[in-house]
């Protein structure tokens, strides 16, 4: 039995960010000193989304992008939320929006996803962008998703014929990073709370994402030998949904918590927003 490869998410996170920062640069100089500029909407005061903005921002400032931060109150209402949006997508110097999830509860979360303008829809949240990415059409991938499709890609993981099995059908993970495996030739099977026998299914994969949100919720002993386990969740204590302390020396390679997912989500955001402003940048010129 071969130790497994550890799926370093956190060393490319920073490949990606060293080749951002030539982009930001090049583009500075054919723009006159404009940068890219990602705006975040953070709604309410929840510290866990808070630290998350603030991690984002950090990651723009390391490439040399510009974070454009908008902080609206708890009781914010949909039609003020949608009203920002709005300024946001029609706003030249913005090159992406990304609104924090999860909103306060009075706000109509899916319409303010999809008042997000689909160019500037860096984080892939809206409906559109969703159906434009499963049907193989230009779109910004959901960030998490993409960034775990980033991770396979580089480590050269074999998708075609292979079966995934997805834990998970959240709209931001579990349904985009399925649709994203499929039209990669895996066989995908996508679970969720009402699946049965779910040990039985994720025993047949050779690929098993788990995006649960149920701290090591995945058990070593439903691995089959030689899979690939992507962990997607992250809890408290740099826990994530596999239990990673249960035996896993039989699966072929894993993305740690932290340093796995997590790095290459925002890695993903941050190269998205680049992306954008490159392509509005181009069209613009017509
Ligand atoms: P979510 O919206 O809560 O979705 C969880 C999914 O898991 C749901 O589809 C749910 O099924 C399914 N599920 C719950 N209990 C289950 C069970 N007993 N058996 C099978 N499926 C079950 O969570 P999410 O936003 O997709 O996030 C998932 C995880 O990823 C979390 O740990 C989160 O922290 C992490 N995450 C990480 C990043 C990152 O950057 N690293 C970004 C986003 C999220 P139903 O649909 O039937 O309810």
């Amino acid at each position: 039995m071969t130790t497994p490869l550890i799926l370093d998410g956190k060393s490319l996170a920073k490949q990606v960010e060293e080749s951002l920062k030539i982009r930001v640069q090049k583009f500075k100089d054919t723009h006159n000193g404009n940068v890219p500029t990602l705006a975040t909407i953070l709604v309410g005061s929840d510290p866990a989304s808070a630290t998350y903005v603030k991690m984002k921002g950090n990651a723009c400032a390391r490439v040399g992008m510009q974070s454009l931060k908008i902080e609206m109150p708890q009781s914010t209402t949909t039609k003020e939320l949608l009203s920002k949006i709005h300024e946001l997508n029609i706003d030249a110097s913005v090159n992406g929006i990304l609104l924090q999830h999860p909103v306060p509860s009075q706000i109509d979360e899916r319409a303010a996803f999809d008042a997000i303008d689909l160019k500037k829809d860096v984080d892939g949240v809206t409906c559109l962008g969703f159906g434009r990415m499963s049907m193989g059409e230009t779109a910004h991938g959901s960030a998490t998703p993409a960034g775990i499709m980033a991770i396979i890609g580089h480590y050269n993981i074999e998708l075609e014929g292979k079966h995934a099995v997805v834990i998970g059908r959240s709209p931001i993970l579990g349904k985009p990073v399925a649709m994203m495996l499929l039209n990669k030739n895996a066989t995908v099977t996508i679970c969720h709370s009402r699946t049965r026998g779910l040990p039985e299914l994720v025993k047949q994969a050779d690929i098993v994402i788990a995006a649960v949100g149920k701290p090591e919720f995945v058990q070593g002993s439903w691995i089959k030998e030689g899979a690939v386990i992507i962990d997607a969740g992250y809890h408290p204590g740099n826990i994530g949904d596999v239990n990673l302390k249960d035996d896993v020396t039989h699966c072929s390679a894993y993305t740690p918590v932290p340093g796995g997912v997590g790095p290459m989500t925002i890695a993903t955001l941050i190269r998205q927003t680049m992306d954008s402003a490159e392509a509005i940048c181009i069209e613009s010129r017509f």
